[in-house]
């Protein structure tokens, strides 16, 4: 046990890389940079399938979209529930990429579980410890992001309540802290990219979106946190960004997606790694 009480999650415990398959096809970790894009929510079938194919077209390898989304204020769009979640199957079902999706609470996770690729935990989620557990027992992997005033051992502790319940793929996901200035959203903290990852032999990605908050700052920060070694990148993508019922200040437009995917490919390179390319044949609808 280290001096933090912790054991499963830390290069203590293993010192190589872990490596996370999410698909026959797609795995975080590894020297392949992942690239995560989708809208914050899952807004109607028509959306989330049509914006799947293009993603995947400008080299997205992972689906991502909210159907139960934890949100500020009660009275904003909370997700389409059931049907955002078989609708993000069916995109993802279509295109071939795998599909990555909140769980807010314990009774979901059977649900989410049977629809997603990938489980999430939000920031807000982070210490909620029922939650951890239930996941804990889940055979998918489980993206779990660092919560808005979480140190590093406090995030690793979290991975650590799912890893004692016997599920070890755990991608750990910084999204931003609170910071003192509001001319951000949050303050993106690339350092504890190459900082957690001295710490723990899971992956570790990064999300620009909830990190800044602005979409001007998404490309530069993602291409950042590649650079600082992220091993996944995870963007919201929008076609009508000023439309979107959730997060439209921070989604980008499909056109910004397919440059920032070029411009990933050569950080990617630059640092000696390669950004992994979907290599499933696309179903037609
Ligand atoms: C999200 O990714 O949709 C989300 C709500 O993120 P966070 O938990 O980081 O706010
Ligand atoms: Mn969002």
């Amino acid at each position: 046990m280290t001096e933090h009480g912790l054991e499963l999650v830390t290069r203590d415990h293993k010192q190589t890389d872990t490596v996370i398959a999410v698909s026959p096809s797609v795995a975080i970790g590894n020297r392949d940079v992942c690239i995560i894009a989708g809208p914050c929510a899952v807004e109607s079938e028509s959306q989330i399938v049509e914006l799947a194919h293009v993603l995947r077209a400008a080299g997205a390898t992972i689906l991502r979209g909210g159907a139960f989304k934890p949100r500020t204020s009660p009275y904003t769009f909370p997700g389409l529930g059931t049907k955002g979640l078989t609708s993000l199957r069916r995109a993802g079902d279509e295109t071939g990429l795998p599909v990555v999706t909140e769980v807010m609470d314990v009774g979901s996770v059977e649900e989410v579980e049977e629809h997603a690729d990938i489980l999430q935990i939000g920031s807000r989620n982070m210490q909620n410890y029922p939650l951890l557990r239930r996941v804990g027992q889940c055979v998918k992997p489980v993206l779990l992001k660092r919560g808005i005033a979480a140190t590093l051992w406090e995030w690793l502790s979290s991975a650590e309540y799912i890893a004692n319940g016997g599920n070890l793929e755990i991608i750990l996901c910084e999204r931003g802290i609170r910071g003192f200035d509001p001319a951000t959203r949050n303050l993106f903290d690339v350092t504890a990219v190459p900082a957690v990852k001295r710490l723990t032999h899971l992956p570790v990605i990064a999300d620009p979106s909830h990190g800044t908050g602005d979409r001007t700052l998404v490309p530069p920060m993602a291409l950042a946190a590649v650079a600082a070694g992220a091993d996944a990148v995870m963007v919201e993508v929008h076609t009508h960004p000023d439309n979107a019922l959730s997060d439209g200040p921070q989604s980008i437009e499909p056109a910004v997606f397919e440059e920032l995917v070029k411009r990933l490919r050569l950080v990617a390179s630059a640092v000696g790694r390669s950004v992994l390319q979907a290599t499933k044949p696309v179903h037609s609808p």
